[in-house]
């Protein structure tokens, strides 16, 4: 690339990196990703990797519905091993109102053309031998849902935007964009100024303050999320279903030869303008040991396996939450031709394929196939201009995510 590029992409993860392929893909080659660290080093590589088709609402489900069949297809279209696993996920529900939030969720399932069905406990431990199903009242199984190896798709979706001739600069921060009467007229770097006229922020964790600086906020907020994985356990197989607890508010899924187990904080810890500074790296955060212990307590009376199971690895990273729980995909009000992708929910993998898609179509002036009114940025007015107020909407939405399985509402995107 001689000249100043026509779109600048800062933020190598999967957001950053789906976009560029999309964008090169469908013809714009004229493409810089800017990466301050290593491509796919911050919140992708610490993602759990969860896959899910079936969202409370129709967009998303929409959304989850192209990015599975993309990663379905990603071996043999991007040429990249993604270690892509479709054993499918259980839900499972302990008392009776989450039993009642289960039954009424298979029937979304057969509405969105979802496969979501009520299976025995019986049944889930054929499926599952490691599941001690006393005190399960509902199991519910989505054969769709898959896991996978999230750096590995922002890694093959970065090789092959390159190969499709985009510009991909690692250890190189954006440290500025510069607006200009409502118009986005360059990215500053430490080296240089770049002229363009269109900018997709996908800086993860790091979006909500570059964007406050370009005078610009989003709705949205970092908040600390912490997985682990056990040693190699006896039994455990990779195609062995993974669990959602959604009143302990916990997941589970096979990981190389062991159990992976992460959970939702009640009290969680968000992160403020300025926390998330520049020389921080989700790789050095500090995991916290009693969050996880806790967490592990809630699933141990339905996976014994787990109590004393030796930990080998903890993954925590910087999910950026809204208070809606839907993510922020598509341009910036008020400043033309800058185009967001953050607000991820603690999702971001499951959607990142079609995130790419829409905004390369965004970019390049076609019509999206999906409504993005839901996924709007500027969806909340000024609802959530001041900070303290935003932070407290994003913490509960965090601290009540598994309430989305038991009280859908359709209306939801
Ligand atoms: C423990 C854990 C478990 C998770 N489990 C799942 C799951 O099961 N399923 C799922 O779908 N999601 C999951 N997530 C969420 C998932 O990790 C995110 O949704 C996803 O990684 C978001 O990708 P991103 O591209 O927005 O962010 P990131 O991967 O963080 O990428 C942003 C990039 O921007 C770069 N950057 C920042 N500032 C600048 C700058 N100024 N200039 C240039 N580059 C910059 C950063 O270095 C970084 O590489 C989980 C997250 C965590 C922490």
């Amino acid at each position: 690339m001689g000249s100043d590029p026509q779109v600048i992409i800062i933020g190598g993860g999967v957001f950053g990196c789906s976009t560029a392929y999309h964008l090169a893909t469908k013809g714009c080659r004229d493409v810089l990703l800017l990466e301050a660290r290593e491509i796919a080093s911050q919140g992708t590589a610490q993602a759990a990797g969860l896959i899910r088709v079936l969202h409370p609402g129709v967009l998303m489900t929409r959304i989850a519905q192209y990015a599975i069949n993309a990663f379905e297809r990603f071996e043999e279209e991007v040429g990249h091993k993604i270690g892509f696993q479709q054993p499918g996920a259980f839900l499972i529900a302990l008392g009776e109102a989450a039993a009642g939030g289960l039954r009424a969720w298979t029937m979304r399932g057969a509405r969105l053309g979802v496969e979501s069905w009520l299976i025995s406990p019986e049944e889930a431990r054929v499926r599952l031998p490691l599941l001690e199903t006393e005190g399960v009242r509902v199991v519910v199984y989505e054969p769709a849902d898959a896991y996978l190896d999230a750096r590995q798709v922002a890694i093959g979706y970065a090789r092959a935007a390159a190969a499709h001739g985009v510009q991909i600069e690692t250890g190189r921060p954006a440290r500025a964009i510069e607006v200009e009467n409502g118009k986005i007229v360059a990215v500053q770097t430490d080296r240089e100024r770049l002229e363009t006229r269109c900018v997709v922020l996908a800086a993860g964790a790091w979006g909500p303050d570059l964007a406050r600086r370009c005078g610009c906020p989003l709705p949205t907020v970092p908040v600390r999320h912490q997985c682990h994985v056990t040693i190699p356990l006896p039994d455990v197989r990779p195609n062995f279903p993974m669990v959602r607890f959604p009143e302990l508010g916990t997941y589970l899924r096979p990981a190389k030869g062991g159990l992976m187990v992460g959970g939702y904080e009640p009290k969680p810890r968000s992160y403020g303008p300025g926390e998330v500074t520049d020389t921080l790296d989700v790789q050095h955060l500090k995991p916290d040991p009693e969050v996880l212990r806790e967490v592990t307590k809630r699933v141990t009376p339905f996976f014994p396996i787990l109590d004393a199971a030796p930990i080998a690895a903890e993954q925590q990273g910087l999910p950026t939450l809204t208070p809606d729980g839907l993510p922020l995909v598509g341009e910036v009000p008020g400043i033309q031709g800058l185009f967001a992708a953050s607000g991820d929910n603690l999702g971001g993998v499951s959607i990142a394929p079609t995130v790419g898609h829409i905004l390369s179509d965004l970019i390049l002036g076609r019509i999206s196939p999906y409504d993005l009114g839901p996924m709007a940025v500027g969806r909340f007015g000024s609802r959530y201009r001041d900070v303290a107020a935003l932070r407290r909407a994003c913490e509960a939405r965090y601290a009540d995510f598994g309430q989305q399985y038991l009280l859908p509402d359709e209306r939801a995107g």
